[in-house]
This record gives C-alpha cells, sequence and structure tokens, in this order.
C-alpha cells in the first residue's frame, strides 16, 4: 500500500466529527470523548499487523515488529484542549497511522516500528501535562501533588485514572516501554506564526525552550490616593510597571526567538483610593539557550532591583517553576532537513516555544526530532486552529521520508 497522504485529511475530518462539536475538539484527556477517540485509531491500525498494548499510564502503542527489537517511534497525543483544534496532536497520531501503514504493507521493517498516542499532553482537566510521556521518560516525580489534584468539578485525578484503568503508583512502569527505542520522531503543528510569515510548509525543530517563571513581588506602601502628593508615595505597581517595559527589551537584545512574558500583575489593595502596596507579578521567560536563559533572568533581576530603588519600594523573587532547554539530535535535525527539502524544496529550523512529548523522550536520552507544518495565522487551542490541506499532505509525506531515513541511521549505528 502506498503511502497516501489524502486519507489523513479525510481521517483527520472523520474524527473531528466523532470527537468534536461546534466549539471545537472535545478530545479531553480521561473522559469518554477521549476513549472514543482512541477506539477510533484501534480501528484504524486493525487491518495492519501492528499490535496494540496501553501502557501503565494509559499511552496507547501499536507496535510492527521487525526483524530488529530496536525500535524507531512516531508519537502524538489524540487528546485536545476543551473547545481546541482539530489538528493539535492528532495530526502526528493519524500521519503518523499512515506512515505505519505505509511501513506494515512492504513486509517486515528491519526495526520495529511503533506508533504512540500519549495521555493527556495537554493537561486540560487536572493542570499538568505531559502525563504520559512524562512518566515513560521516568521524569515524572511529582506522583505526591498528582495524588492531590482535582478537576473542577471536584472529581480526583487518581479516580479518573483508575477509571481509565491506570493506576497512579504503577505508571512509572511505563518506563519499559522506551527500551528498545533508539529514535523518537514527532510532527506537529507549528502552533506560531513563523512558518506562514515566511511562506514555507514546513520546519525543523531545533528543540524546546527553556522555561524560567518567577513570582516577582513590589512592595511599597499603601495610602491614600487623594491626600499623598507624588513624590511621597512607594509605589508598588510603579515598580511593576517599568519591569514590564524592560523585559521587552531584554528579550529583544538576547534576539534567537527569546520571549518574556509578564503574563499577569496582582495588585493590592487593589482599590482606586490607594497607592498599590503590593504588586505580585508572574514572569515567565524563555530560550532555547541555558546561559542565555540565565543571563535573561539576570537582566529581569537587575532590572528590578533598579526600579525598586528608584520607586523606593522593595522587591522579591520567587521561583514558580523551570524546566531547562531540550535540544533535538543533531544528525536527526540533518535528515529531518533532508526530509523537509525534498517534499517542500525549502527547509527551515526554529524552536518550539510550547513544550511537547518530543521534550520528554528527548529528556530520556532517545534521540528526538520534531518537524513543525505551518499554522494559519498561529492559531491553535481553539477551533480556528487550522492548516492548509496541501501542506497537511506535505507534512505527511516529509515524516514518513523521515521515518526511512531514520530507519536507515538506526540501522547503521
Ligand atoms: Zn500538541
Amino acid at each position: 500500500m502506498a503511502l497516501d497522504p489524502s486519507r489523513t485529511v479525510a481521517e483527520l475530518r472523520e474524527l473531528r466529527e466523532l470527537t468534536g462539536d461546534a466549539d471545537g475538539a472535545q478530545r479531553v484527556a480521561w473522559t469518554d470523548t477521549w476513549e472514543r477517540a482512541r477506539e477510533w485509531l484501534r480501528g484504524k491500525l486493525d487491518g495492519i499487523r501492528a499490535d496494540e498494548t496501553v501502557d501503565a499510564a494509559g499511552n496507547q502503542w501499536f507496535t510492527l515488529r521487525g526483524d530488529s527489537e530496536r525500535a524507531l517511534l512516531i508519537g502524538g497525543h489524540l487528546d485536545s484542549v476543551p473547545n481546541g483544534g482539530w489538528l493539535d496532536g492528532a495530526l502526528n497520531v493519524v500521519a503518523g497511522a499512515e506512515v505505519l501503514r505505509r511501513i506494515a504493507s512492504e513486509g517486515t521493517p528491519p526495526l520495529t516500528v511503533r506508533l504512540v498516542n500519549w495521555a493527556d499532553e495537554e493537561g486540560a482537566r487536572f493542570g499538568r501535562s505531559l502525563f504520559g510521556s512524562s512518566a515513560a521518560a521516568g521524569s515524572m516525580a511529582d506522583q505526591d501533588e498528582i495524588r492531590e489534584r482535582t478537576d473542577s468539578n471536584g472529581i480526583r485525578w487518581v479516580n479518573a485514572l483508575a477509571e481509565h484503568g491506570v493506576d497512579l503508583d504503577r505508571a512509572l512502569d511505563a518506563r519499559a516501554e522506551l527500551e528498545g527505542a533508539a529514535a523518537y520522531l514527532e510532527l506537529h503543528i507549528e502552533q506560531g506564526p513563523v512558518l506562514e510569515a515566511m511562506d514555507l510548509p514546513l520546519g525543523v525543530v531545533l528543540g524546546t525552550f527553556g522555561v524560567e517563571r518567577h513570582q516577582v513581588t513590589f512592595r511599597g506602601q499603601a495610602a491614600h490616593a487623594g491626600s499623598t502628593p507624588m513624590d511621597k508615595r512607594r509605589d508598588a505597581l510603579a515598580g511593576a510597571a517599568k519591569l514590564e517595559l524592560e523585559i521587552r527589551e531584554v528579550a529583544k537584545r538576547t534576539g534567537g526567538g527569546a520571549v518574556c512574558t509578564m503574563g499577569s500583575v496582582v495588585t493590592k489593595p487593589g482599590i482606586v483610593t490607594s497607592v498599590v502596596e503590593t504588586a505580585e507579578c508572574l514572569l515567565d521567560q524563555r530560550n532555547l539557550d541555558a546561559s542565555k536563559l540565565a543571563s535573561m533572568l539576570e537582566a529581569a533581576k537587575a532590572a528590578a532591583a533598579k526600579f525598586a530603588e528608584q520607586r523606593d519600594v522593595e522587591v522579591d523573587w520567587e521561583r514558580v517553576w523551570n524546566i531547562e532547554p531540550i535540544l533535538f539530535d543533531d544528525e536527526l535535525i540533518e535528515l529531518a532537513d533532508e526530509a523537509v527539502n525534498e517534499v517542500a524544496g525549502q527547509s527551515h529550523r526554529l524552536p518550539s516555544g510550547p513544550l511537547h512529548d518530543a521534550a520528554e523522550v528527548a529528556r530520556a536520552g532517545i534521540p528526538t526530532v520534531m518537524l513543525f507544518v505551518q499554522s494559519l495565522r498561529g492559531l491553535s487551542h481553539t477551533k480556528l486552529e487550522d492548516t492548509k490541506e496541501e501542506h497537511i499532505e506535505l507534512s505527511v509525506q516529509a515524516l514518513d521520508r523521515l521515518a526511512d531515513r531514520a530507519v536507515q541511521w538506526i540501522a547503521e549505528r
């Protein structure tokens, strides 16, 4: 059976019909709709020799055994955010299924080829992303916290997991799945505007950004808005406002796609008749280069200290979360470039701002690379998410060419 990229488009539409509504995709992990999507995938791969298994973390695997135990993995996630798009995660899986079919039709492959549908990439219901892939990668270390988490209806995560056959205490057993893995490939929509702006259908992902997330709190003095002269104020918001503008400069000076975002500022007492006493800011900084990320943080801290002094307020920093940059494999990046050049005539290398399951797999030491396909208007996590049909088809072809190259590459190592 030859590769049929138009079938991927038709199947994605079918999945959208089956698991979406007027507001978008509703394949939230650990729900009936998500289970229906998994069932649908099972049906789609019924006709080929691949064995289906579900691991201890709920990841769904389709294994096409080859002459060798060493495995090429192709992955994605069928789960979506509520009112999500039709392509985020699903394109990866459905395109991967097409590639698996093509390989299966050619007889026993030299290596084992496995398609994985990761469980709960989005973390939409319980607020923690990458559940299945972090369990398989062995990096899941927050079981105690997961045990306490509930959804917005007060349903405990552990109970929702149990309903879908996952025992949290055993989730890390999923690590066994990566034992024979020699490479991991993931195709994904870009979810940003870069490829569209360059008028390119496809790109190769260098890695995922490292993230530094801090709460920055400026503390001044509440005082009456009418009786306190301007030069006598200790206005915490003044420091926060200066910092918000400065982090843009920090990102600009750093370049290379660096981003800084102050996503929230909460002021107290938060009334119109008082000078702001505390301004609690949430700052998110991202870069693909660890040392540049560290200097961005330094620069923001130095600027905050300077503004605090100028405004006679105090400032303190508390780290909320961080992750190091995760770089993909140099040789696989080369192969991905070749595959993209072959089907699209031109390739472009770019970092990924969002995290993906691929980051967890790479973190586990498995050579990894991702392909991005252009997103229209850069939109994702909304029903407006879209990609041109011809670009979806090109992306399936590129994944297929990359899979062939990766099999060759593994065999030669
Ligand atoms: Zn995704």
